[in-house]
């Protein structure tokens, strides 16, 4: 059943595992944060109530257990948060490809590697409005738009066409994102005034190993970014990249990380690295799927209402591997024809593959933590989702949640 965000959830599951990867769940986790429950020697578990702060060696004990039980405890949270039949389909279009001065060492798009990407300008409005109703038509309810920038600086004229850009699809009633790199002040109201639904800013990696990926900007001024469009009142959408060259303790750092924030980001992507060609990265091993799960059942525990983003990488899993994904917490995907440079897969074999697992799509607006402003809702578009009749269930005996959006646009 979907709980009301602020109760606090007493759910004691029958003790059926065996080996502890390193600490059990009851060392790591103050009783005095959890509900009460009896410990191993009483024969019986505790999933973690829904909270707000956590300490760095709490959330590694969390991501240290045994893998099917933190997966079982993250399928347990996300079904007293979220509506665990329900996944958000977004596309993502690139619209000025490469020629970027950073130095992300695993992007196509830096102009100090010699890859595949070559430079190009920023999209005319026309070509990304085809592609967003294209989007709309097969089901994503939810647009991205990234630029290979340092950041907007004084490229005026472009930035007007973004934000022209951001209100046609918005009024189209999808969901509208952009990640830009960094953003002032300024320039994240102009965003929100526009219309702008959430902001892309990824942390990455932990704090401890970002210079080993990044040397052009600080990790605090990715914060302050974050800062800058939490500010304006745009949704934040921060995650990381697994598969770096990073170890776990680092995943654990940069979930901790979101934890940290002011507030919790509306949306964490988790995307295995896709090595390309030409860029420093281009030797590691693909990250395996048990660290992309541990990663995402972590984060689900941790970030309660956050969606959780399977991103870049996802055509690297299987179809189990990804429904695995999705019973952990996992309740966002992108879907299409490509993401910024790396493949995914389509909008009909993503909609197959989640009928087949009894799984429908998000329509916009739905996530609870993502409110829709009501001047700007069009009437009668049947892809906003406004309902505030109680819960139901549908004949599948799914969840049929229908929390009024409007009402709750803060995690805790
Ligand atoms: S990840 Fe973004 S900021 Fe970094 S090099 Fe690529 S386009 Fe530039």
């Amino acid at each position: 059943m979907v709980m009301a965000p602020t109760r606090q959830v007493s759910l004691v599951i029958p003790r059926v595992f065996s080996r502890a990867r390193s600490t059990a769940v009851f060392r790591a986790v103050p009783s005095s944060r959890y509900t009460e429950s009896e410990g191993p020697e009483g024969g019986s578990w505790t999933v973690p109530a829904r909270r707000r702060e956590w300490k760095r060696e709490e959330v590694q004990a969390l991501f240290d257990q045994p893998l099917l039980e933190l997966v079982f405890q993250a399928a347990t949270v996300h079904r007293q948060h979220n509506d665990p039949s329900r996944i958000q389909l977004c596309t993502l279009m690139n619209i000025k490809e490469g020629g970027c001065s950073e130095d992300c060492a695993y992007c196509s798009q830096s102009s100090r590697y010699s890859t595949h990407s070559k430079a190009s300008p920023l999209e005319q409005v026309e070509t990304v409005m085809a592609e967003a109703r294209r989007a709309k038509e097969n089901g994503s309810t939810r647009f991205c738009m990234g630029a290979a920038w340092r950041e907007i600086g004084g490229r005026k004229r472009g930035f007007n066409r973004i934000l022209e850009m951001v209100k046609e699809i918005r009024g189209m009633g999808m969901e509208v994102c952009t990640t830009l790199g960094m953003l002032s002040p300024e320039q994240a109201k102009q965003l929100k005034d526009a219309g702008l639904s959430a902001y892309n800013h990824n942390l990455d990696t932990s704090r401890e190993y970002y210079s080993k990926v990044i040397t052009s900007r600080t990790y605090d001024d990715r914060l302050e970014t974050i800062n800058n469009v939490r500010t304006a009142g745009i949704s934040v959408c921060s995650g990381g990249i697994l598969g770096l060259g990073e170890d776990e303790s680092d995943r654990v750092g940069l979930i901790w990380e979101m934890s940290r924030l002011p507030e919790h980001p509306e949306s964490f992507p988790v995307n295995a690295l896709v090595a390309i060609k030409g860029t420093p990265m281009e030797g590691q091993e693909p990250v395996n799927f048990q660290e992309l799960l541990r990663t995402i059942a972590t984060a689900r525990i941790v970030l309660p209402t956050s969606i959780v983003r399977i991103a870049a990488g996802r055509h690297m899993f299987s179809e189990s591997e990804q429904a695995m994904a999705f019973l952990a917490g996992a309740n966002a995907i992108f879907t299409g024809h490509r993401m910024l440079t790396t493949p995914t897969s389509s909008w009909d074999e993503d909609k197959a593959m989640l009928s087949r697992w009894g799984l429908t799509g998000m329509k916009s607006f739905e996530s609870k933590r993502l409110a829709p402003l009501a001047y700007d809702m069009p009437p009668n578009d049947p892809t906003f989702h406004v309902d505030t009749e109680p819960s139901s269930r549908d004949e599948r005996g799914s969840y049929a949640m229908r929390d009024s959006a409007a009402s709750q646009t803060s995690s805790s």
